[in-house]
């Protein structure tokens, strides 16, 4: 057994980051935490670090250091707290702790992965923004600094599972391992029979709805918008090295299969299980060992039946924006990332309508297309295009609002 390792869990208070403090609490012996993140939900940070005796404590701004602060228990020994997002790039890349858990939501949760993966460290990658919007910059580094990239996505942690394990698979050429297609798993989400007239009146509490799986609220809307799927389409080309026409999307309503590789030979290999991502952040800490994750096990028989059908693209027109933007190139992938974030907290919060979404992102795709050739090819240049493309985003939403 190897010494206890330190894991940096950035997001700490949200959904993937509370189910991955969930697995390492199982295993005392052989996890501890160094560091964690929050942005909001302070208080909820404060508890964790106490639990798990974290020693770094990451908050956004001194007015969340001081709440931090005023309810951490006196006879507790207080984690170092550190603040902004500098603190995250710095903390993510420190030689302490071995395994980085990338958490946060959304391109912010960019520069950290990144750091992690100049850094070499075991990076167990849930931010799939980050893929979308650097997939080139960000494998570059992986491959650069030696670094572990084990994708915690249960479609793309699917796909691991069902490859040939060899070193250096990821991202390299897959034809050679035999592999002809992949197809991801969606489950269709809260609207999967909706008609599109009955999309026109979708509230955020529906969309949030989810029927198989509990997740943040901006990854809720994707899965319901099918954005999500969208972005892992892209996610999986990135990680796989495969081209857009060999990224298959099945409708599969149970959640069950979480995604299956297709061989030359017509061998299909999938992986199954319940839906609880606990289950992939267990298989991306343990990796090539399989740990306990605290997930029940499978009860096929009570399931009875696994459906499978085709995607509407029609309904379901985010997803065809993203197969359209992962041809188009790495600056359509950064706005329609950022397009979808502006969108979807608009619909959350200001009351864009649900059927706005993929309006707002295939019209900032046209901004795009008017637009100056950007060249992407450090952090720095992403990260302008991706304000310019939100600043554009935020345009269209606040005339949307008006209409
Ligand atoms: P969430 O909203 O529950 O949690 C997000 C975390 O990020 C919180 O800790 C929050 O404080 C932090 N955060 C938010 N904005 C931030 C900012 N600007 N800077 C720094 N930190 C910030 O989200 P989630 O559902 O846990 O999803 C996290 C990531 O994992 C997303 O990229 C999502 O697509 C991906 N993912 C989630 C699931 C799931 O089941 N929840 C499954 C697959 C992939
Ligand atoms: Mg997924």
């Amino acid at each position: 057994m190897n010494a206890t390792q330190l894991v940096t869990v950035l997001g700490s208070t949200g959904s993937i980051g509370e189910s991955t403090l969930d697995v390492i609490a199982r295993h005392p012996d052989r996890y501890g935490v160094y560091a964690l993140s929050a942005h909001n939900r302070i208080d909820a940070l404060a508890i964790q670090c106490e639990r798990t005796g974290a020693k770094i404590a990451i908050v956004p701004d001194e007015a969340a250091r001081a709440r931090f602060n005023e309810v951490w228990p006196s006879r507790v020994r207080k984690p170092e707290i550190r603040v902004g997002a500098k603190a995250l790039t710095e903390t993510a890349a420190e030689a302490e702790s071995q395994i980085v858990m990338a958490a946060i939501v959304g391109a912010a949760g960019l520069p950290s992965a990144l750091a992690a993966a100049h850094a070499g460290k075991r990076i167990l990658l849930a931010n799939k923004e980050a893929l979308v919007a650097a997939g080139h910059l960000f494998m570059n580094a992986v491959h650069a600094s030696g670094a572990e990239l084990l994708p915690i996505d249960s479609e793309h942690n699917a796909i691991f599972q069902c490859l040939p394990h060899r070193s250096g698979t990821q991202g390299s050429n897959l034809a050679s391992a035999g592999v002809r297609r992949l197809i991801l798993t969606a489950s269709g989400g809260p609207f999967r029979k909706s008609s599109i007239e009955e999309l026109a009146h979708v509230t955020p509490a529906q969309a949030c709805a989810h029927p198989n799986w509990s997740m943040g609220r901006k990854i809720s809307v994707d899965s319901a918008t099918m954005a999500n799927k969208g972005l892992e389409v892209i996610e999986a080309h990135w990680l796989f090295g495969m081209a857009a026409d060999q990224i298959n999307v099945v409708i599969h309503p149970q959640s069950i299969v979480h995604s299956m590789v297709e061989y030359e030979d017509g061998s299909v290999i999938a992986q199954l299980g319940q839906p609880d991502m606990r289950t992939p952040i267990a298989y991306g800490l343990g990796f090539p060992e399989r740990i306990q994750s605290g997930v029940s096990a499978l009860d096929l028989v009570a399931h009875g039946r696994l459906d499978f059908e085709a995607p509407n693209f029609r309904k379901f027109e985010c997803l065809q924006l993203a197969f359209s933007a992962l041809k188009a190139g790495q600056a359509a992938c950064v706005v329609l990332n950022a397009a979808n974030e502006v969108a979807v907290a608009a619909f959350l919060e200001e009351g864009l309508r649900y059927i706005d979404i993929p309006t707002i992102i295939s019209e900032s795709l046209n901004w795009l297309e008017s637009h100056t050739e950007a060249s992407l090819n450090s952090l720095d240049d992403i990260l302008a295009l991706d304000r310019e493309a939100r600043l554009t985003a935020m345009k269209l939403v606040k005339r949307a609002l008006v209409r």
